[in-house]
């Protein structure tokens, strides 16, 4: 499978970081054996699109409504409007700080899927619900309640974020990565059949270019979700160049 790399920048970006934004774009057309992405503020994504051509810009989330009474929030329809190609969900930043339930994501899945973008549903465990040894059943339980009944298609990705290794520095060990996208497969092939084969399962969590190599080597990860390491074409650019070499 080609791999996906996405960056997210979170709460980061001015106008002035948009020719970052086109350094980055320009590194990542570089690797075209890669499918790349950039999720960024919502300010900045209509003028991210126009200094970048084709390549493709996200969100990092969206509200679950097309419109309405709902201040504050970004809807699918306002980021594909925007020019969005693809959007976030559930990221555990959002979870946490935003108290975003299973069934919101689902709900936010689903209308991010009708609204044409490509999502990417976040799950991840706590160090706590680590070192309790309830990992795996806290990720599937997630995956379980977050993905809407139909996912027939390549609209969907899921990404594996350990909560504690978001922003940390601590990247998870790769027979710890193998073991739960190992299950996240299995997982969405019971309930979604073959076809969810073609589901990109990506790791995120301090991944760099010093650890993407290896972890970009472990069995049923097919990309990452990039933080940090995505914030300059610098950092980006050895992420992109080892999922090149493990590109199928
Ligand atoms: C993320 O934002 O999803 C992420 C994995 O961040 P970082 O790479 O900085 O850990």
């Amino acid at each position: 499978m080609r791999k996906f790399i996405v960056g997210n920048w979170k709460m980061n970006g001015m106008s002035a970081d948009l020719g970052e934004i086109a350094a980055i774009s320009a590194v990542a057309q570089l690797y075209t054996s890669v499918d790349s992405a950039l999720c960024i503020p919502a300010t900045l994504i209509d003028r991210a699109v126009k200094a970048v051509g084709d390549f493709p810009i996200g969100g990092q989330d969206c509200h679950m409504q097309n419109s309405g009474a709902h201040t504050g929030c970004v809807s699918s329809e306002m980021l594909s409007d925007a020019g969005a190609v693809l959007t976030i969900i559930g990221h555990s930043e959002r979870r946490a700080a935003q108290h975003e339930q299973d069934s919101d994501i689902r709900a936010k899945a689903e209308a991010a899927s009708a609204a044409g973008l490509k999502v990417i549903v976040c799950v991840g465990e706590t160090l706590e619900e680590r070192d309790a040894g309830k990992a795996l059943d806290v990720v599937l339980g997630q995956l379980k309640l977050s993905l809407p009944d139909t996912v027939a298609g390549a609209w969907l990705s899921v990404a594996y974020e350990p909560v504690w290794a978001i922003g940390t520095g601590r990247v998870a060990e790769p027979a710890d990565v193998e073991e739960m996208h190992g299950a996240i497969r299995a997982a969405l092939k019971e309930r979604f059949g073959e076809e969810c084969g073609a589901i990109h399962i990506l790791y995120g969590g301090s991944m760099n270019g010093d650890n993407a190599a290896e972890l970009l080597a472990v069995p049923n990860v097919d990309g990452g979700l990039i933080g940090g390491a995505s914030l300059t074409a610098a950092k980006f650019k050895p992420i992109l160049a080892a999922a090149q070499a493990t590109s199928e």
